[in-house]
């Protein structure tokens, strides 16, 4: 299919870079100058694989894991400003997300106001949790202090992204001599499926039921498990949201392939929300473009189904005509 539009492709800018040193692994160096890089390699493999146009963010754990909220307000100015620079010179190629630091919710929605009015954003991308204070601190949007940044989420009527990060490693007990489950194999679904989750017990989409939130990863594995979730908070009074938490997945929500590129797992997606509700991402350069397009381009679903998915839905959701 030609013409498509990827929803989550990451780049970075050397402050970004280096928060990731954790990560000092051959994959993780070999990831930095595609990362960096958004108008040579990244452009000519969005040619060869039928990707017209990419929406961009940055990299993760990016600004939610700066400490210092007046640190990580500069960092989110200084990366956006960046990613504002690098659309102008292919407005035609490329769109943004915004990076928001979250720290302080006052600072986030002025910042997301300034994106989307002055740089033409689309959106924000954020990387679940904030830490403030104290590199243990988790701060979870659900929370009373947020309520007013979500109005302005919904009076900008911009979609928000609720990406993954890796869990402190103070809350890490489980993964205790299984390291290799903290992050994307398994950490960064169970992590962000939990946030989206508050949102929706929260109420939050009572207050502000035109929030647009966009899950990656097909759905952070909430798809599988949601008919089981309402079938026993049925049975488990108390939580403050009016409605049944699949209501919200089904009216609130968006799901995208990023980094699952399963047709069975597409498939139940599908089932679950709908076709419309569904767009086309690469996680690119953490996935391939080649591995994502080919099985895209092939999966046995329905040729108006790919065309939503694989553009349309991401052009009416993002305002991209
Ligand atoms: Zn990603």
């Amino acid at each position: 299919m030609q013409g498509k539009v990827a929803v989550e492709e990451h780049f970075a800018i050397p402050d970004t870079t280096d928060r990731s040193l954790r990560y000092q692994t051959d994959y993780w160096k070999g990831l930095q100058p595609r990362l960096l890089d958004v108008h040579d390699r990244r452009l000519a493999e969005m040619d060869r694989t039928g990707i017209e146009i990419e929406v961009l963010s940055l990299n993760s754990n990016g600004v939610q894991s700066v400490l210092d909220a007046g640190k990580a307000a500069e960092l989110a100015r200084k990366a956006n400003d960046a990613l504002a620079a690098s659309i102008a010179k292919r407005p035609d190629r490329f769109a943004g997300l915004a990076a928001l630091p979250m720290q302080d919710p006052q600072a986030a929605a002025a910042e997301l106001e300034r994106c989307v009015r002055d740089l033409k954003f689309k959106g924000a991308l954020v990387n679940s949790f904030s830490q403030l204070g104290s590199p243990d601190d988790a701060i979870y949007y659900d929370l009373p202090q947020y309520r007013p940044f979500w109005a302005v989420v919904e009076r900008l009527g911009v979609p928000f992204y609720l990406h993954p990060r890796d869990p402190l490693p103070s809350r890490r007990q489980a993964y205790e001599g299984h390291p290799w489950l903290i992050a994307s194999p398994w950490g960064f679904a169970e992590e962000t499926a939990m946030h989206a989750l508050r949102l929706m017990g929260s109420g939050l989409f009572d207050d502000y039921p035109k929030l647009k939130i966009v899950l990656g990863h097909l759905g952070e594995r909430i798809p599988y498990d949601l008919w089981r979730l309402d079938h026993r908070l049925r049975k488990v009074p108390g939580r403050p949201a009016k409605r049944a938490m699949g209501e919200y997945f089904r009216e609130n929500f968006y799901l995208t392939t990023s980094g699952n590129f399963c047709t069975t797992s597409l498939i139940h997606a599908i089932l679950t929300v709908g076709a419309d509700r569904l767009l086309f991402a690469v996680d690119y350069p953490f996935e391939d473009h080649a591995q994502a397009t080919v099985w895209f381009d092939a999966a046995d679903i329905a040729e108006a189904d790919r065309h939503k998915i694989g553009r349309g839905n991401a052009m009416a959701l993002f305002q991209l005509g």
